[in-house]
C-alpha cells in the first residue's frame, strides 16, 4: 500500500458526515419538503394538502392568471433564454423596459435588473464599497446583506437592530473615504420596519449614503411602493426582490442614474452572469402593473394581520411586535419550535420553524398571505391556541 493511503480517512467526506450529525443533535438538521403543488394558500406535499402558513407570496400573484399569461406570450415573443449577460447581448428589450417601469414606480431615476436578491447585494454592495470604505449595518440584517459586507472588505461596523444613536456615534467616528449604511427595510425574521427616515436623515448629515433591502416590504407597504416610499434622497439606494410580494423572482436596484451606471460597470456578480430570460422581465411588468392596481391585495393582508393578532391577544402566545405579514411566534427552544411545527403539520398546517444560526433565538414564522381565505385564518388560530409549550 503506498505510505499516502495511511493519511486518508475511512471514507472521503466522513469529516461533513460527522458536522451534519452534530447538528441532527443539537435540533438544528434542516431538510426540505417537497411540494408538488404551485405557490398558493394550499400546498401539496407527501400525499397531503397543507394551508401553507411559510410563503412569502403575500400578494397571492405568484400563480395570479394575468402573470401566467404574461409569462406565456413573453416566451413566445422572446423565447426562454436570454442568451448571453448583459454587456454582451443579453440585454433586452424587455429588461430594459421593466427597468425603467420599476424605477419610475418607486420615484428613482433608474434602475437595474438582476437575478436575485441575494446577487443584487453582492453586486451593489461590493461595487459601491472596498477597502478603504466603511460599511455600517444592523444587527438583525439579512444573511446575503451580512455576507456581501464580509466580501465588500470594508471595514464592517454593526450597531445594535435598530438604534440610531449607536449608528450615529459610529458614522460620526468613522474616516472612511465612503461610508454606507445597509439595512433591511422589514426584518425578514421579526417583521418589524427599520428607522428609514431617521437612518436617512443620518446618511445626510455624516455624507453617508442609504442602502435598503426591502425584500419583505416591496408591494406591501407604502401602497406597494415599499417602506421607503415617500423617501426623497439621492442617498437612498433602494432594492427590492421580487420572488416575494411581486410573485415572480428576481431583484432591482433603484438610484441616481449614476448609480445605476457604475453598477453596470463594476458589479462582478451583474456582469459575469447570464441576464434573466426576457420572459421573466415581462412577467415583472405585469407583475407591477398587478402590484399599483390591485389595493384589495393589501386590504386583505391588512384584515389577516389584525385578526391573527387580536385572536391571540389573550392566547399566552408571545407573537412579536409587528405590523407586516410576518408574524413570529417564538419558541422557548428549538425542539419546542420544531415541536410546535410538527403538531401544526398534524392538523393540516404549513408553519416553518426557524432555528440559530437563522436567529438568535428559535420561532415559528408565520406569514400571511392575500391568497388566504378568512376560513384559512381560522383554522390557524385555532390550531395555534392548541399549541402546548
Ligand atoms: N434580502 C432579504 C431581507 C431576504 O429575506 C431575502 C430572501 N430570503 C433576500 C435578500 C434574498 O433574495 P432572493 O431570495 O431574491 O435571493
Amino acid at each position: 500500500m503506498p505510505t499516502f493511503m495511511h493519511h486518508l480517512p475511512a471514507m472521503p467526506f466522513d469529516s461533513l458526515a460527522a458536522e451534519l450529525a452534530a447538528r441532527r443533535d443539537a435540533d438544528l438538521y434542516r431538510r426540505r419538503r417537497v411540494l408538488d403543488s404551485p405557490a398558493g394558500a394550499l400546498a401539496h406535499s407527501g400525499g397531503r394538502t397543507l394551508l401553507n402558513f411559510s410563503s412569502n407570496d403575500y400578494l397571492g400573484l405568484a400563480r395570479d392568471a394575468t402573470l401566467i399569461e404574461a409569462a406565456q406570450a413573453g416566451a413566445a415573443r422572446w423565447g426562454v433564454g436570454a442568451g448571453a449577460s448583459h454587456l454582451v447581448t443579453g440585454h433586452g428589450a424587455a429588461h430594459q423596459a421593466f427597468e425603467d417601469e420599476f424605477a419610475a414606480f418607486v420615484g428613482k431615476p433608474a434602475a437595474l435588473s438582476l437575478a436575485s436578491g441575494y446577487q443584487a447585494n453582492l453586486a451593489a454592495i461590493c461595487a459601491l464599497v472596498g477597502r478603504e470604505d466603511a460599511v455600517f449595518a444592523d444587527k438583525l440584517n439579512h444573511a446575503s446583506l451580512n455576507d456581501a459586507c464580509l466580501l465588500s472588505r470594508a471595514e464592517f461596523k454593526r450597531y445594535p437592530h435598530n438604534d440610531p444613536t449607536t449608528l450615529e456615534r459610529l458614522l460620526a467616528g468613522s474616516r472612511a473615504r465612503r461610508r454606507l449604511i445597509v439595512v433591511d427595510g422589514v426584518f425578514s425574521m421579526d417583521g418589524d420596519l427599520a428607522p428609514l427616515r431617521e437612518l436617512l436623515a443620518l446618511a445626510e448629515c455624516h455624507d453617508a449614503w442609504l442602502y435598503v433591502d426591502d425584500a419583505h416590504g416591496f408591494g406591501v407597504l407604502g401602497d406597494g411602493r415599499g417602506s421607503a416610499a415617500g423617501l426623497v434622497s439621492p442617498r437612498l439606494i433602494y432594492m427590492a426582490t421580487l420572488g416575494k410580494a411581486a410573485g415572480v423572482g428576481g431583484a432591482a436596484i433603484a438610484a441616481e442614474a449614476v448609480v445605476i451606471d457604475y453598477l453596470v460597470n463594476f458589479a462582478r456578480p451583474y456582469i459575469y452572469t447570464t441576464a434573466t430570460p426576457p420572459l421573466l422581465a415581462e412577467t415583472l411588468r405585469c407583475s407591477l402593473r398587478r402590484i399599483a392596481e390591485d389595493g384589495w391585495r393589501r386590504e386583505r393582508l391588512v384584515q389577516h394581520i389584525r385578526r391573527l393578532r387580536a385572536a391571540l391577544a389573550d392566547s399566552g402566545l408571545r407573537l412579536l411586535e409587528s405590523a407586516t405579514p410576518i408574524q413570529p411566534l417564538l419558541a422557548p427552544d428549538s425542539a419546542t419550535a420544531l415541536r410546535w411545527s410538527a403538531a401544526l403539520a398534524e392538523q393540516g398546517l404549513l408553519v416553518a420553524a426557524i432555528r440559530p444560526p437563522t436567529v438568535p433565538s428559535a420561532r415559528l414564522r408565520i406569514t400571511l398571505s392575500a391568497a388566504h381565505l378568512p376560513e384559512h385564518l381560522g383554522t390557524l388560530i385555532a390550531a395555534l391556541r392548541r399549541l402546548e409549550s
